[in-house]
C-alpha cells in the first residue's frame, strides 16, 4: 500500500485503493498464521493482489472508467475477485482501464490514462492498462483484467507482464461488466509464469452463475516442468509476413521459435486462412454485443442521470450523451445501425459466418500442433495521441481478435526489449480450446 502510494502518482494505475480491506484480510491471514492453521491458506495467502474497474468488488466503486458509472457502487462481488480473495489474496483495489474497455491505449478513461512504467511518455497499452502497469511497476504482484479482443495480451506485451487470456469459458463472467458477452474473458498478470498458473487455479472453474462457464478441472501448474521437447509449436507465416508488423517485434518471435526448436519443439508452418477477416468480424460482432449490453445505463436502472428533464426521451438522451465518451457512443451507434432491420443480414449474419469459418480454421491447425507460436501486438508502446485515428488504433489486436472469435486461449509472455525501441516486447502463445495449461508449458519453457 505504501509502494502505491508513493508511485501510483505517476503510472495512475489505481483509481481507488481499498485499504480497509487489505489489512482486514491481512489481519485475518495473521490470525491464521498465529494459530497454527497456515497450512490450510489458499495459494494466494498474502500476495497482493488488484482489479480492473470493471470487476465488482463490494462496497467499492465499479466504474468501467467511465463518468456513466462515476458514483456506482457495488452491491456484490464478481465471482473472480471473490475466487482471488478466497484463495487469500490482499485486495489492494481498482485499476484504470479504456472505457467499458473499448480501447487499447487506456486514453479513453473519463479519469485520464494510465502510463507505461518503463517510459511515462508512453501508454501502457488496453483496455486493461491499469492491470498491466500495476504489475509492469511492482505495485501489485498479481491483477486481474478482462480480454474482448486483445485487453489482457496487448497491455501486458507493452509493460512487460505476463498475460493470460484464458479459453473462453475458463473463467467465470459473473459480476463482470459485459462488453461482448461472447468474447469477454477474465485472465490474470502476473510477474512469472508460476505465478499465472497459481492465479488461474485460483480464479478458474464452473460457476453456476455464469452458464457459459465450464466444468474444467485442470492444474494449470503441472506441466510447468515438462519442457517441450517433442511438442509441435505452430507459426503461421501470414501473421509473420503482416503489413504493419515491426522488425524489432518480429525478430523476437523469431528468436523465441529458434529457441522452442533448440529445446526440442518442432517448428511447423499452419494456415488460418479466414483470420485476416478477424478484424473486420470483431468490429461488426463487437459494437453490436456492446450496444445490447450499454443499453441497461439508461439513467434509471442504471448510470448518470443528468438533472431537469420533464420528457424521459430527452434524459435518456442528455445522459447517454454526457456519460459516456466519444469511443463508447461510437461503438453504441455502430452496433444500433448494424442490428437494425435490413442492415442485419449485410453485416451481423455474415460475420457470425467468418466466425465459424475462423474456429473452423484453428480446429484444423490444432490436428497439426500443440500450441502456436505469434506476435501479440505488432509494435511496442506508443506515445500519448500518437495513435489517434479509431482505425489505426483497432490494428492493435490484429493478432489477437482471431483468438478471441474463436474463443481459445492465447498468452502474452515478455521475451525482453526491442532492439529498436528499448521496450518490453511480448510474444504470443495460443493453446487449443480449454488445453490452456499447454500454453503455460510452452511459456514456462521459454522462460528459462
Ligand atoms: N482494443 C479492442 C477494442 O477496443 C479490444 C478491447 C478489449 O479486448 N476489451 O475493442
Amino acid at each position: 500500500l505504501a509502494r502505491v502510494r508513493a508511485l501510483d502518482g505517476a503510472t495512475h494505475a489505481f483509481l481507488e485503493t481499498t485499504e480497509a480491506l487489505a489489512l482486514e484480510q491481512a489481519a485475518k491471514l495473521d490470525a491464521a498464521v498465529a494459530s497454527g492453521e497456515a497450512d490450510g491458506l489458499g495459494a494466494l495467502a498474502g500476495v497482493p493482489v488488484a482489479f480492473k474497474d470493471n470487476m465488482n468488488l463490494a462496497g467499492t466503486h465499479t466504474t468501467c472508467s467511465s463518468a456513466m458509472l462515476a458514483n456506482y457502487v457495488s452491491p456484490y462481488t464478481a465471482t473472480c475477485v471473490a475466487r482471488a480473495i478466497e484463495a487469500g489474496g490482499i485486495p489492494l483495489g481498482k485499476l484504470n482501464m479504456d472505457e467499458f474497455a473499448f480501447g487499447s491505449s487506456t486514453e479513453t478513461s473519463a479519469f485520464g490514462p494510465s502510463k507505461n512504467p518503463w517510459d511515462l511518455e508512453r501508454v501502457p497499452g488496453g483496455s486493461s492498462g491499469g492491470s498491466a502497469a500495476a504489475v509492469g511497476a511492482g505495485l501489485a504482484t498479481m491483477t486481474l483484467g478482462s480480454d474482448t479482443g486483445g485487453s489482457i495480451r496487448q497491455p501486458g506485451s507493452f509493460c512487460g507482464a505476463v498475460a493470460v487470456k484464458p479459453t473462453y469459458g475458463v473463467v467465470s463472467r459473473y459480476g463482470v461488466v459485459a462488453f461482448g458477452s461472447s468474447l469477454d474473458q477474465v485472465g490474470p498478470f502476473t510477474r512469472s509464469v508460476a505465478d499465472a498458473a497459481l492465479a488461474m487455479n485460483a480464479i478458474a472453474g464452473r460457476d453456476p452463475l455464469d452458464c457459459t462457464s465450464q466444468d474444467i478441472r485442470t492444474d494449470y501448474t503441472a506441466n510447468l516442468d515438462a519442457g517441450v521437447r517433442g511438442m509441435r509449436i505452430g507459426i503461421v507465416p501470414a501473421f509473420m509476413e503482416a503489413k504493419g508488423l515491426t522488425a524489432e517485434v518480429k525478430a523476437k518471435v523469431e528468436e523465441a521459435a529458434e529457441h522452442l526448436r533448440e529445446l526440442g519443439a518442432e517448428l511447423v508452418e499452419v494456415d488460418l486462412p479466414n483470420a485476416q477477416a478477424a478484424m473486420s468480424a470483431y468490429y461488426v460482432l463487437g459494437p453490436c454485443e456492446a450496444f445490447s449490453n450499454l443499453a441497461r445505463f439508461d439513467s434509471v436502472r442504471y448510470g448518470y442521470c443528468d438533472p431537469g428533464h420533464k420528457d424521459l426521451g430527452g434524459q435518456y438522451e442528455a445522459s447517454r450523451a454526457k456519460g459516456f465518451g466519444a469511443e463508447a457512443r461510437r461503438r453504441i451507434m455502430l452496433g444500433s445501425y448494424l442490428l437494425s432491420a435490413g442492415v442485419y443480414d449485410t453485416y451481423y449474419y455474415p460475420a457470425q459466418q467468418v466466425r465459424t469459418l475462423i474456429t473452423q480454421d484453428y480446429a484444423r491447425a490444432y490436428e497439426q500442433v500443440d500450441c502456436i507460436l505469434a506476435p501479440v501486438a505488432p509494435r511496442t508502446s506508443f506515445k500519448f495521441g500518437e495513435v489517434s485515428d479509431p482505425t489505426d488504433m483497432y490494428l492493435s489486436d490484429m493478432f489477437t481478435i482471431s483468438i478471441n472469435i474463436a474463443g481459445n486461449g492465447g498468452m502474452s509472455l515478455p521475451v525482453g526489449l526491442g532492439a529498436d525501441t528499448n521496450l518490453p516486447v511480448g510474444v504470443q502463445l495460443i493453446s487449443p480450446q480449454f488445453k490452456d495449461e499447454s500454453m503455460l508449458r510452452v511459456a514456462a519453457a521459454l522462460e528459462t
